[in-house]
């Protein structure tokens, strides 16, 4: 028998879900690509991607395909016995990138909860308990678990919840030499997402990251890029790291992974993972067959010249479409970033308007995200139709004329 159908609304979320987000006043039901409908039927474009996640837009054929073979055939095993989409998924990843040793997950949380545990016990087993030093940068953001906010460099996430892990250092992005200042031989991990996404969508200098190797090179550290939210195409190449002409030691990925399925892996080489054994790490759901099966076809729609060529000419035609909008209300100083991580900057005198600008695109249909009380960001399907690109654009336009007037 179907669950029975118990009327809920927006007004039921102040009064059932903890108070740790403030949704928006519509409640989505429906999705079809980029676009999603509400309650009362409303349309709206969707230019957020649950947050960089539906990176095929929604119920995209393939993965909804995939979910309903898979899930009639095995969702879970646990990691006492492995399982085919798992392998088939790690092994695809494997020949992806740099990477010879996968670990999953189900949360980017999760997947740097690994990376972090990972760089300090390498360092522990190969070098000396005392090489637990991770340097990580203002306005990072690595998940919400106690070590990963302590990692993040935001003191708002992470105060308040006791004792944090101790030996973290936090420098300035994008300053080489703040981080020269503090790497020694005790350092154990440099900690950086080649763009950062919630910290105000601020992509790193080629120079820096070049440097941050170096660095992590001369001391012996790990370089663990968090590619959360960068990776999977979103950047343009299936990993960030890629535009910069090195290999990392380790590298975190989720949002895009599933598609919209929970899932994240962490990816390293073979020398590094030699420090584990069995029983040192784990989770019950991670690597599942459900949500392997899914990540796997997400990664083979992704990891194709079709998609991940397509994600420049959709940038193009954001940042054309926001910068008519820019000569006609002066609204924006900058947009950056990379690929389809957009982060459109508002100039001084509209400072701290983002969130206003939010919800006023709702109101006109369309879906977009904050970075930060003064930046815009856009993380939409890798695959958006151009018509709807420039429908959203439209709206967009109608939103911030009426936050202006
Ligand atoms: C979203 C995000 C995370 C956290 O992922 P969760 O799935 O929410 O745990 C970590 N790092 C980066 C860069 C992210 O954007």
């Amino acid at each position: 028998m179907a669950a029975e159908n118990l009327a809920v609304s927006r007004e039921t979320f102040d009064n059932v879900i903890l108070p740790v987000y403030a949704p928006a006043q519509f409640v989505p039901v429906k999705g079809k690509g980029s676009r999603v409908w509400d309650q009362q039927g409303k349309e709206y474009i969707d230019f957020s991607g649950g947050i960089a996640v539906t990176a095929l837009g929604h119920c995209h054929p393939a993965l909804v395909e995939t979910l309903k073979s898979q899930g009639e055939t095995l969702w879970h095993t646990s990691n006492v016995f492995t399982n085919e989409p798992a392998l088939r998924l790690a092994s695809k990843l494997i020949a992806a990138t740099f990477a010879e040793r996968v670990f999953f997950g189900n949360s980017g949380a999760e997947a740097n909860e690994a990376a972090f545990k990972l760089a300090r016990y390498y360092a522990c087993k190969k070098h000396s308990p005392f090489k637990s030093k991770i340097i990580a940068f203002h306005n990072a953001f690595h998940g919400r678990t106690l070590f990963t906010v302590s990692v993040g460099g935001q003191p708002k996430y992470s105060d308040g919840f006791g004792p944090k892990p101790a030996d973290i250092v936090h420098v300035p992005f994008n300053d080489l030499a703040a981080v020269k200042a503090v790497i020694d031989d005790h350092t154990c991990a440099i900690v950086v997402e080649p763009i950062q996404g919630e910290g105000g969508v601020m992509p790193a200098t080629p120079e820096f990251m070049q440097g941050l190797r170096a660095l992590c090179d001369q001391h012996n550290a790990l370089l663990v890029l968090d590619e959360v939210q960068s990776g999977m195409g979103r950047s343009g190449k299936l990993f960030a790291y890629e535009h910069y002409g090195f290999k990392p030691d380790i590298i975190t990925t989720a949002k895009a992974l599933g598609g919209g399925f929970p899932v994240s892996a962490m990816l390293t080489t073979h020398e590094i993972a030699s420090v584990m054994a069995p029983g040192v790490h784990g989770t019950t759901y991670g690597g599942n067959p459900l949500a392997c099966a899914i990540a796997e076809t997400a990664l083979d729609i992704i990891n194709t010249p079709e998609v991940l060529n397509g994600v420049d000419a959709r940038r193009e035609q954001f940042v054309s479409a926001l910068q008519k909008i820019n000569e006609q209300f002066d609204i924006f100083s900058e947009i950056r970033g990379k690929g389809l991580l957009l982060g459109a900057v508002l100039n001084a005198q509209h400072a701290s308007k983002a969130r206003d600008i939010l919800n006023a695109s709702a109101a006109e249909g369309l879906m977009v995200l904050t970075a930060g009380s003064d930046v815009i960001r856009f993380v939409p399907s890798l695959v958006i139709e151009p018509t709807d690109i420039a429908e959203g654009m439209a709206r967009f336009a109608r939103a911030i004329a009426k936050v202006l007037n």
